[in-house]
């Protein structure tokens, strides 16, 4: 999968922008954002929902190929390329007609293969096609891998990426937590693919979303959607993530584009930290493995002496002893407790595997 940047960014720069509401309200609100957002010389791509999935019926649900029209009159008003979101073939149909540059697949038809087969189909043999596929809802990388493998199959290959966090369950602070490691695999995967963040549906807040968007940025992601509106509080939809087209460009000039280039000392510098940091490594897994030999030694003693594998006292011990160890070396407590709980769980399954083996 080849970038798309040069498709999808006016300025020629990166990162690349995309903005507007999350729904296309009215032509009258479509348009003036346009042109607010025109203003502010950041923006790449203008964006509106015109299909709106909502998880329950009710909300309000999109104002329907209407909305198209007054896209297409915002895009002569402002030069932008545009954007909306595309769940059926025959979305596609009517997007297209109306000179929709980019279609985008949202997370909830990500998350469905026929659906998402069913728009790579009616896509079939159109190579001049952009297509940007969220991530499915669930923190499923081959859902989303899979998904940009049925646009390739059928000869669209303008494709990116957008991530826009993940389901939760129970309390976060986020919407949708952004689980980065999730985007970070999928860039391992295909260096060259456009990927962009959405941190107006991860963090569900505007409150949070500068924090969001640099890191982003500091994850070397290419570009940004975010939500814009005139009047967020009185949106139709996600009111509480919307920015003002001001305070949009306020995020945007605050931001910290890392790009600069290494001088040759400073890569030596780098350099040097990163040997130490493979040093200290190799000695993490030099003591795991002394530590795993210990774990199978006990292992032997428990089984000759019918012990139980799990001494939750002991767990508990070592747990204790080891966070506020944590807390005295300025190491985090939950860091820790996940790298030790890991350790747990790979020592019983060791042990058990040597409770259970036959004696030969
Ligand atoms: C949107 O971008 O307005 C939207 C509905 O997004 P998602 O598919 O990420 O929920
Ligand atoms: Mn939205």
């Amino acid at each position: 999968m080849k970038s798309i940047n040069h498709l999808l960014s006016q300025k020629n720069k990166l990162p690349i922008i995309i903005s507007g509401p999350c729904s296309a309200e009215t032509e009258e609100q479509l348009i003036s954002t346009a042109i607010a957002l025109k203003k502010t010389i950041k923006i790449d791509v203008l964006r509106a929902g015109i299909w709106k999935p909502r998880t329950k019926p009710g909300s309000f649900e999109g104002v329907g190929t209407i909305g198209l029209k007054w896209l297409l009159e915002a895009k002569r008003q402002t030069g932008f390329k545009t954007t909306v979101e595309v769940a059926t073939a025959k979305h596609v149909e009517e997007a297209l007609k109306h000179e929709v540059d980019i279609l985008w697949i949202g997370a909830r038809t990500t998350a469905n293969p026929f659906a998402v087969q069913d728009i790579a189909d009616s896509l079939q043999g159109n190579s001049k096609a952009i297509v940007l596929v969220k991530n499915p809802i669930n923190p499923e990388l081959m859902l989303w891998e899979g998904a940009l493998e049925r646009f390739l199959k059928v000869g669209i290959t303008n494709i990116g990426a957008i991530h826009r966090g993940f389901s939760k369950y129970g309390d976060s602070n986020y919407r949708n937590p952004p689980q980065w490691q999730i985007p970070i695999e999928l860039k391992q995967h295909f260096p060259e693919l456009t990927l962009i963040c959405d941190p107006s549906h991860i963090c569900g807040k505007r409150e949070t979303l500068f924090h969001v968007a640099q890191k982003a940025m500091d994850l070397d992601f290419d570009g940004l959607m975010i939500e814009s509106h005139l009047t967020p509080d009185l949106a139709w939809s996600d009111a509480q993530q919307q920015l003002t087209p001001r305070d949009l460009l306020i995020l945007l000039d605050k931001l910290v584009i890392r790009k600069g280039k290494l001088s040759p000392a400073l890569t030596s510098e780098i350099d040097k930290l990163r040997q130490k940091i493979n040093v200290l490594d190799s000695d993490l897994i030099d003591v795991l493995s002394k530590r795993m030999q210990i774990v199978a030694q006990l292992g032997k003693y428990k089984k000759a002496n019918q012990v139980q594998i799990l001494q939750p006292k002991r767990w508990e011990e070592i747990l204790n002893k080891s966070l506020e160890e944590a807390i005295e070396k300025g190491v985090g407590q939950d860091f820790i407790r996940n790298v030790l709980t890991e350790i747990h769980i790979e020592s019983i399954k060791l042990q058990s595997k040597i409770m259970n083996e036959e004696e030969k």
